[in-house]
């Protein structure tokens, strides 16, 4: 006699990847009251991180986020920033953008802050805010957005995906260990390389940027200052974001054999070399962690939706991380989803509407895209050896620093407080 099937585990939402979009699309769905406790599954192939007490010992990992106000209120109102260890986060203040052509920061001294044509600063005293945003420890925020959802009645799945099929009710999911899920909606939050997209069929463009970036933890002779560095180099741009313990955490992108070579490099040459591409803006700087490295590509989903499922975060862009936008990027996306489910006022069963989900995909797609662009134009900008464009170069910087209109338009998006922002999250008191 053939055995029955066991009958599929019933949710209304069924979200693939528990990383920090996964979990806090998950917590807003249950706090945007889209969905009950116990009724959002993730689908995760990671172990649960490390418990409190590592979490909240003062060294920080290598992975860091520099996060915009926006992503901040997003995490209160997910009950995951209120998690957060205090010293796995630092407000920053200034942020301070050169054109590292010529080796030294562009007229200003030789150990000093860059000035004049060719640099930008941004103080959060000028915009009238009490910072630009935090410098979070990328392990305690992963840490804190897994038990936020917990909280919230989120159940966790461990298991791999090997199906995805659609009937006009359901979206259901076969797992690597045999258990079938069902729900009305799935969300594909599993990364840049999502194996929900690619079941799902959803094609992807874009292009290799042939550059690593080269991540460690310095401390540098000269204070930081809560600022943000960052300089363009031809080679790619080099970051400096400020650590509470007074070391800075760098994001270095170069070419990938530039890479090989430096973290081939004792640790006192290395520092060397990075006190030499800062322009020595903030002095000598000594290497005091590993350095990791990642791999850098442009890469956009064609679509984001499909009948009863949508991609968000990195599962739909991944862009330069010149500009610490990409997990900004994919909290916003989950901010706009949960705004445009929440305009349906069928429950569940409208969930996976395609009308409904394209709505999403009209908002977020043109933002991303317009982002993605943004930061894939700057880097070919900066990189780019020709004197009629580094002319434009240091007149483009120069003109945008004293025209406050537009430098407070350019700061306001940093900040993640204009542009497609969903009204619930305008809202919320920091
Ligand atoms: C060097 C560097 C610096 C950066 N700095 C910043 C910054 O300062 N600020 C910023 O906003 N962004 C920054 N970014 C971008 C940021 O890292 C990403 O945008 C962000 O991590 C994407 O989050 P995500 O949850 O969408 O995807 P991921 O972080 O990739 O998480 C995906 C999750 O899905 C899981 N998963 C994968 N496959 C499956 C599967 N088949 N089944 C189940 N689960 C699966 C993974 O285990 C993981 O938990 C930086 C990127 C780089 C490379």
């Amino acid at each position: 006699m053939m055995s029955r099937a066991a009958p599929a585990l019933d949710f209304d939402f069924l979200i693939v990847g528990g990383g920090i979009t996964g979990c806090v699309m998950a917590s807003l769905l249950v706090n945007r009251k889209l969905a009950a406790p116990g009724r959002v599954a993730i689908i995760a192939n990671e172990a649960p991180p490390a418990a409190v007490p590592a979490v909240a010992d003062s060294d920080w990992g290598l992975r860091v986020f520099a996060l915009s106000r926006a992503s901040q209120r997003l995490l209160i109102l997910c009950g995951a920033w209120q998690l957060l260890p205090a010293q796995k986060y630092n407000p920053y203040e200034r942020m301070c953008v050169w054109d590292g052509r010529g080796g030294q920061p562009l007229g200003g001294t030789p150990r000093g802050e860059p000035q004049g044509s060719g640099s930008l600063s941004f103080d959060c005293a000028e915009l009238g805010e009490p910072n630009l945003g935090y410098i979070v420890e990328g392990r305690a925020l992963q840490w804190a957005c897994r038990r936020a959802a917990t909280d919230a009645g989120v159940v966790f799945v461990d298991a791999g995906i090997l199906k995805i099929a659609v009937d006009p009710a359901h979206v259901r999911v076969s797992l690597a260990d045999g258990r079938d899920l069902q729900g009305q909606l799935l969300i594909a939050a599993d990364g840049a390389d999502s194996t929900a997209r690619t079941l799902l069929g959803i094609e992807t463009a874009g292009h290799a940027y042939h550059q690593d970036a080269l991540v460690a933890h310095v401390r540098t002779a000269l204070s930081h200052r809560n600022t943000a560095w960052q300089r363009f180099l031809p080679t790619g741009p080099l970051a400096f974001l400020p650590l509470p313990d007074g070391r800075s955490s760098i994001v270095w992108s170069t070419t990938r054999p530039e890479a090989g070579r430096l973290r081939a490099l004792a640790a006192a040459a290395f520092g060397a070399e990075l006190s030499a591409a800062s322009g020595e803006v903030l002095g000598s700087c000594e290497l005091t962690t590993p350095i990791a490295s990642f791999p850098l590509k442009l890469q956009y989903a064609l679509d984001y939706v499909r009948p009863r499922a949508v991609l968000v975060g990195d599962a739909a862009h991944a862009v330069h991380p010149l500009a610490g936008q990409g997990l900004n990027l994919g909290l916003l996306d989950c901010a706009v989803l949960a705004e445009v489910l929440g305009g349906d006022s069928r429950g569940p069963v409208g969930f996976g509407e395609h009308k409904l989900l394209r709505r999403y995909e009209r908002r977020r797609k043109s933002e991303n895209l317009l982002a993605a662009t943004a930061f894939d134009g700057l880097e070919r900008l900066f990189s780019n050896d020709n004197a009629a464009v580094a002319r434009l170069r240091m007149v483009g910087l120069g003109a945008v620093g004293r025209v406050p209109f537009i430098k407070r338009r350019l700061a306001e998006r940093a900040l993640g407080l204009s542009g497609d922002v969903p009204e619930f999250l305008v809202k919320v008191v920091t």
